[in-house]
């Protein structure tokens, strides 16, 4: 089945909101799907009633559209093979359970959950684990065992059921996982999944792969923790007489703890301080919030960038990938097996990147919107001369704002230990010259020109740089460090620099 067109799913459950090792999961079927021309398709697996979450599927929606992450058939874009919500496709699971029902490949278990704790505890005094198996489900209340007539009187008189699969005693089940190689499970090793429960509604593993059938996936790319429920996947497909078109599996390695054991979890992001979810998501029913990459000031570029390198590797050396190049490069032969660290250093450097790459303008636009959130303002040109001085000196965009303050607005305190340091009399007398000077300014005010008539100054009162230069740059910022100094005089203006000196002086003498 190797020539089928590509049609690739990601299948979310909306349970809460989308962790970061799913927003990977879809982007490597996007990758797929773009790379070979094929389909892009969003199902929303919403069957388990009791673990729905109000807002969880705007959340995956708004958190794919994000990330640039686009689909070609979904539940708000539809498609042929719509409905995409299996809530909406209810009826139709029922029909296929009823199939293997009549194919002798399912069954009715009436057993109460009463009756399977009782059997539980039994077997437990024998040190003996329950499965509903191919051994167990003679001794249990199903169709199996009980008459025609009993099971059509139970049915009649509504008493509640699940549907099981009638799971093979003794067959090999065997598959070639894309990323893991050959996989072989003895299918004594499997229970005898409930396929339907006694609400009407299909558990997840039939509805998956009704509707990966249904839908012609060619392949299943989903993380790692599904791989055990692979093997009861091709139980499912052959049972349904649907192996010539299974589709073929990649099970993606595991986003794992900085630490590097175990899987990354949200408890990981809190005690770290960086986020595992995309979006900011507040729980609508608890009311608590947890922080997205998006409001921690990560760009979806470098984000998508970060994660695509998160378990798959280009055999170059290459780090930097747009989406376009990522979708040229990608394949499944070079996801790798073993499971990806997160780093988060490693997602701070790429958006370090990303904005070192950005055009001034457009890094100022940035700046604009961030400081419109702050109730500050500037000019639409000299945002464009802020975002070059500070380009190469930030990791974020805020920090354009918080970094760079001084631009927007004169110091309101000088930092203690700085004036210990470097605030001297003789510098404040050099400074209250060179203030004179720049009220007699003539011509254009240039960090070149500003640098050489200082220099001159300093020579005729005979002093040196050294000294005076951090005492200015305490004057125009309230700190040390910071970008060029001569940029910041310029960039704040003449004016501005008269008076932050004049300020300087006043309040350190
Ligand atoms: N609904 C499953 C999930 O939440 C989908 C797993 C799969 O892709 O088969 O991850």
């Amino acid at each position: 089945m190797t020539d089928r067109p590509v049609r690739v799913r990601f299948a979310p459950s909306p349970t809460g909101p989308l962790h970061i090792g799913g927003v990977r999961t879809a982007l490597y079927n996007y990758l797929l799907a773009r790379h070979t021309g094929g389909t892009m398709i969003l199902r929303i697996e919403d069957t388990d009633q009791t673990r729905f979450v109000p807002g969880a599927e705007d959340y995956i929606r708004r958190s794919l559209e994000w990330c640039g992450i686009q689909l070609d058939e979904s539940p708000w874009h539809g498609g042929a093979h719509a409905p995409y919500r299996q809530s909406e496709r209810k009826a139709l699971y029922m029909q296929y359970a009823q199939q293997l029902l009549d194919s002798g490949n399912a069954y009715y278990a009436f057993d109460t959950p009463e009756e399977l704790e009782a059997m539980r505890e039994r077997l437990k005094a024998e040190k003996v684990d329950f499965q509903y198996n191919g051994v167990m489900r003679m001794q249990m209340k199903n169709s199996l065992t009980l008459s025609a007539d009993e099971v059509q009187r139970r049915i009649a008189s509504g008493e509640p059921y699940v549907i099981r699969l009638k799971v093979p005693l003794k067959e090999e089940i065997r598959f070639t996982d894309l990323i893991r190689g050959h996989v072989v499970v003895q299918s004594s090793t499997i229970d005898d999944k409930v396929l339907m429960k006694s609400d009407g509604m299909p558990t997840y593993h039939l509805a998956n792969v009704v509707d990966d059938h249904l839908m012609e996936i060619s392949h299943v790319i989903r993380g790692e923790e599904w791989l055990p429920s692979a093997p009861l996947h091709v139980l499912l497909y052959r049972a349904f007489g649907w192996e010539s078109t299974m589709p073929q599996f990649a099970h993606l390695p595991l986003l794992l703890k900085p630490e590097g054991e175990g899987k990354l979890s949200k408890r990981d992001g809190d005690k770290h301080g960086f986020a595992v979810f995309p979006l900011q998501w507040n729980n609508p029913e608890t009311g608590e919030s947890s922080r997205g990459f998006r409001e921690d000031g990560y760009l979806p570029e470098a984000l998508v960038n970060f994660l695509a390198l998160l378990g798959w590797n280009p055999g170059t050396e290459q780090e930097i990938f747009s989406m376009e190049e990522l979708i040229a490069a990608f394949s499944l032969e070079r996801v790798n097996k073993s499971g990806a660290k997160f780093d988060i250093n490693k997602a701070k450097w790429y958006n370090q990147q990303y904005i070192k790459e950005m055009s001034d303008e457009q890094l100022a636009g940035f700046l604009l919107q961030e400081l419109d959130k702050q109730g500050l303002m500037c000019s639409n040109e000299k945002a464009v001369l802020v975002a070059r001085a500070m380009k190469e000196r930030i990791t974020f965009i805020h920090e354009l704002v918080s970094a760079g303050r001084f631009f927007f607005e004169a110091p309101v305190a000088y930092d203690a230990e700085t004036v210990a340091k470097k605030w001297t009399a003789d510098a404040a007398k050099a400074l209250t010259a060179f203030a004179e000077l720049l009220k007699g300014w003539q011509g254009e005010f240039t960090p070149a020109a500003v640098k050489t008539s200082l220099n001159d100054l300093l020579a005729q009162l005979g002093m040196k740089p050294g000294p005076v230069m951090p005492a200015l740059r305490l004057a125009m910022t309230g700190s040390g460090g910071g970008p060029d100094l001569m940029d910041i005089l310029t960039i704040c203006g003449r004016e501005e620099t008269i008076r932050r000196i004049e300020t300087a002086v006043k309040a350190l003498a």
